[in-house]
C-alpha cells in the first residue's frame, strides 16, 4: 500500500519571512499572507535580521495578537542567507514557504507553488514572468545564470528565486550542511531531483529600499562559481601553467640572445613566472579546500518567542533589563 504524499495543503506550512528594516512592510505583508493562506494549517515565522527601525516592535505586536506568529530576532544584521536559515531551522510545520517581507511576490501566487508541490515535489521555486526590478539587477541575474548554469554547468533550477516552497526536512538538511559557500538554490539539486519551477507574478517594491546591493550579489555569485564546481579554478590553474610555460620559453629565448636581453632581466622574468605559478596554484588550493570546509555559526539570536537552541543564542542568561528585552525560552541542553 502506498502512503499519500505529505503535501503542504494537508500537512500545513510555515511561512518564513525575513525582515531587515521593513517597518512599513511587516503589517501589510502579514495582512496579505493571512488573507490568502489562512485556510491552511499555518505558522508565520518572522526573522528580524538585526533591524534598526521599528521592525521588531511591529513583529512583537503581531505575535501578541496572533498565536500563529513566531519570531526570532538576531543580535545584529547577519544577511538574508542567515535569516532564512534560522527560519527553516525553527519552522514547526512540514513545509516552508519563503516570502520576502516587501510584498514583491504576491501571496496569491503561493497557491501555484502549493499545487505544484502536491504533485510530489520536495521543492518548488517561483520564477518571475515579469520581473519588476531595475534593469541592472535583471542583467546581473541573466549573467549569473549564463555563467553559473551554462559555462560552469552548475545545476541551478532555471530562473529560481527566493519565493519557494520546500519540505522543511530538506531545508533543514541544507542548513545543517553549513557549507563553506552556502547557496540554497544550487544545494537543493544536490540533495534531490524532485524539484520544479513555476511561473509567478512579481511586483515592484513599494515601501522601503532593496537591502541587497550589487556588490553583495557579485561576491555571493563568485562564491557559487568557486564553491560548487572546480571548473573556474581549473581554468585559472591551466592558464597559470600555460603562462609559466610561455614565460620559461621566452626566458630561454632571451638567455640564448634571441631577444637580446640582459642576464638579470632573464632571471627576473623567470622568477616572476615561477612566482605567478606558485601563487595561482596556492590560491586554487585555498579556494577549493576552503570552500569545502563547514562554516562556523552564521547567526546569533537575542530574542525569540520560540524555543531556540543554546548554541544559537548570544546570551544564555536573562537580560537584566527585564522580560520585554528577552523572551527567549530555555532551549535544548539548558536545565531550568
Ligand atoms: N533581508 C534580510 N536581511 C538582509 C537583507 C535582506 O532579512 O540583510 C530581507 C529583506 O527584508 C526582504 C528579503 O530579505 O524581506 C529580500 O530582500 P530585498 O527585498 O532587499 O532583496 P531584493 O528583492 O532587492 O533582491
Ligand atoms: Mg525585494
Amino acid at each position: 500500500m502506498t502512503r499519500a504524499f505529505p503535501g503542504p495543503a494537508t500537512c500545513g506550512l510555515t511561512v518564513v519571512i525575513p525582515c531587515f528594516n521593513e517597518v512599513d512592510n511587516v503589517g501589510p505583508s502579514y495582512r496579505e499572507i493571512t488573507n490568502e493562506l489562512s485556510d491552511y494549517s499555518l505558522e508565520l515565522f518572522y526573522i528580524d535580521d538585526g533591524s534598526t527601525d521599528g521592525t521588531l516592535g511591529e513583529i512583537r505586536t503581531l505575535a501578541a495578537a496572533d498565536p500563529r506568529v513566531r519570531y526570532v530576532s538576531f543580535s545584529r544584521n547577519f544577511g538574508f542567507e542567515a535569516a532564512f536559515s534560522a527560519g527553516y531551522r525553527y519552522a514547526s510545520q512540514p513545509w516552508v514557504l519563503h516570502i520576502d517581507a516587501d510584498q514583491q511576490f504576491p501571496a496569491a501566487e503561493s497557491h501555484k507553488l502549493i499545487a505544484a508541490a502536491e504533485q510530489g515535489y520536495d521543492a518548488v521555486f517561483g520564477v518571475r514572468t515579469n520581473r519588476q526590478d531595475p534593469r541592472l539587477r535583471r542583467w546581473g541575474t541573466a549573467a549569473f545564470h549564463f555563467i553559473g548554469a551554462r559555462l560552469l554547468r552548475i545545476e541551478i533550477p532555471p530562473g529560481a528565486t527566493a519565493f519557494r516552497l520546500v519540505r522543511a526536512e530538506l531545508a533543514r538538511k541544507i542548513v545543517d550542511l553549513r557549507l563553506g559557500t552556502p547557496y540554497f538554490l544550487a544545494t537543493v539539486p544536490r540533495l534531490t531531483s524532485r524539484y520544479t519551477c513555476v511561473q509567478v507574478a512579481h511586483r515592484a517594491r513599494e515601501r522601503g529600499e532593496s537591502k541587497v546591493g550589487m556588490s553583495f550579489l557579485s561576491s555571493h555569485a563568485i562564491e557559487l562559481f568557486v564553491g560548487f564546481t572546480r571548473r573556474l579554478t581549473t581554468v585559472a590553474s591551466a592558464t597559470a601553467l600555460f603562462a609559466a610555460g610561455f614565460g620559461v620559453l621566452a626566458a630561454a629565448a632571451a638567455a640564448s640572445g634571441l631577444l637580446g636581453s640582459s642576464a638579470t632581466a632573464v632571471t627576473l622574468f623567470m622568477l616572476l613566472t615561477v612566482l605567478l605559478l606558485v601563487l595561482s596554484l596556492t590560491v586554487r588550493y585555498l579556494v577549493v579546500v576552503g570552500a569545502g570546509q563547514p562554516k562556523p555559526r552564521q547567526f546569533y539570536i537575542r530574542e525569540a518567542n520560540v524555543v531556540v537552541d543554546v548554541e544559537d543564542r548570544l546570551f544564555t542568561t536573562e537580560d537584566p533589563e527585564g522580560p520585554r528585552r528577552i523572551d527567549v525560552q530555555l532551549g535544548k541542553g539548558i536545565s531550568a
